[in-house]
């Protein structure tokens, strides 16, 4: 699936509102969360900081 979204952190809330089916996709299963925003993300490529869950 190619994603038109960059990053999670620092989104706009316009693309947010705009782009929300896909941001769903993106964190509906968590593997990875920003040190730095505390966004989740199933890809770190989405997140600024991005560190591996430890849990779950
Ligand atoms: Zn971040």
């Amino acid at each position: 699936m190619k994603l038109k979204i960059k990053s999670l952190c620092g989104i706009k809330k316009s693309a947010f509102k705009e782009h929300f089916d896909e941001i769903q996709l993106l964190v509906c299963q968590p593997k990875f969360v920003c040190g730095k925003c505390a966004r989740v993300a199933g890809c770190g490529d989405h997140l600024c900081k991005a560190r591996k869950l430890k849990i779950g």
